[in-house]
């Protein structure tokens, strides 16, 4: 069964699209750990990012490089940190995050849950700024 990811790439289900080209995807985490919080993903679906093919990971992190320089232009921050976890998706993905502090990485403590016009909002000024 597709995962949840492919379906967001096939358009079956909703997301705050950030960009796209022709491998890889990107779109806002539903919950955020900070505002701009965004997930960068592989069209071609594999669980564990370190078993994509090199040319995929290459195209995949090249993506999430231009990304994150979009989010930087776009949201006040210091930097954009890098994790990959994928312990609840098992659909490769990198997470991007606006950062002042390390403790603005953390994935414990309570999630943000933003109004979806914020989400519209923040999804197209990255959107534009990655243009
Ligand atoms: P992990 O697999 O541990 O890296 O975490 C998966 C991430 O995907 C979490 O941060 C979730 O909030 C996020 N997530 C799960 N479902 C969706 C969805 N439908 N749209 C956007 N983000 C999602």
């Amino acid at each position: 069964m597709a995962s949840i990811f492919s379906r967001i790439i096939a358009g079956e289900i909703p997301c705050y699209k950030v960009a796209e080209d022709e491998h890889n995807f990107a779109f806002l985490d539903i919950n955020p750990v900070a505002k701009g919080h965004t997930l960068v993903i592989p069209k071609h679906e594999v669980d564990y990012i370190f078993d994509l093919p090199k040319d995929e990971y290459d195209s995949l992190m090249s993506f999430a490089k231009k990304v994150a320089e979009g989010m930087k232009k776009v949201m006040p921050c210091k930097k954009i940190g890098v994790a990959v976890l994928g312990l609840e998706v098992p659909h490769a993905h990198v997470h991007l995050i606006p950062i002042n502090k390390e403790s603005d990485m953390n994935f414990f403590k309570g999630k943000l849950s933003l109004p979806a016009e914020e989400m519209t909002e923040i999804a197209q000024k990255i959107a534009d700024a990655i243009k």
